[in-house]
């Protein structure tokens, strides 16, 4: 059984917006620390070939970036010039709503250097869709995608995290391969072949790179922190915060 962790990334800026936006600066730190630490980098489009393939780096990370940020294009140049890759996860209705976000010949742009997947049209809660309106969601943002970039968009990041059996069977059906959460857990392969399903842990600001040395290096008292800090199990804080 083979074990990685998948980080997520959001928003890059020198201005702190929220807790998930990094300087560029920090993001190089952290890159350089696991390409140090001989971590192989890469997107989801790479998991799908070593998923394939059966050929496993010794240390493996993997890269994705959420929402379509137009820092995201900095930040994909960056990953390249490093030799490492990453999945940047594109929301359809955000470029045309907000400012932030990068317009349709930015995304074409980014195709051409990056691994590109699908992060909803309008960013809704999936589990509290209709079926109707889910299969639009999965199916419209990945034509659009499909049509601006000329690839086949076969990878989904769902929005917020939220996520069940009948989001993931929406998603196979619609010709996903691999769907990310937000479960801020390790991964293993076998797994991920059944359920396609990718653990990913957010990375946010006030992570230092002691932390960051902690998550790559599958720090139980960590993950464990994380998902009482969630709600997801309560357990006494001094057992953990000791
Ligand atoms: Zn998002």
């Amino acid at each position: 059984m083979y074990q990685f962790i998948v980080l997520m990334y959001h928003n890059f800026s020198d201005k702190r917006q929220n807790k998930y936006t990094l300087d560029f600066k920090t993001f190089n730190n952290q890159l350089d620390k696991l390409l140090v630490d001989g971590f192989v980098i890469e997107g989801f489009d790479g998991l799908l070939k070593r998923i394939k393939s059966g050929e496993w780096p010794e240390r493996y990370v993997l890269i994705t970036i959420d929402d379509g940020h137009r820092s995201n294009l900095i930040a994909a140049e960056i990953l390249g010039n490093k030799g490492a890759g990453g999945t940047f996860f594109i929301t359809k209705h955000y470029p045309n709503n907000q400012g932030d976000y990068l317009n349709q010949d930015e995304i074409f742009e980014l195709s051409k250097i990056a691994h590109l997947g699908s992060h909803s049209v309008t960013h809704s809660n999936m589990t509290k869709l209709d079926p109707e309106s889910l299969n639009f969601e999965l199916a419209n943002s990945k034509l659009w995608l499909e049509e601006i970039t000329g690839q086949e968009i076969t990878t989904l990041s769902v929005p917020g995290g939220f996520i069940n059996s009948k989001v993931v069977k929406a998603a196979i059906d619609n010709g996903y391969e691999l769907i990310g959460n937000s479960n801020e857990w390790w991964n293993n392969t076998s797994e991920i072949q059944h359920s396609r399903i990718v653990n990913r842990i957010a990375i946010r600001n006030t992570f230092s790179n002691h932390t960051l040395y902690k998550i790559i290096n599958k720090d139980l008292k960590f993950f464990i922190g994380r998902k009482v800090r969630s709600g997801i199990i309560s357990l006494p804080k001094r057992i953990l915060f000791q």
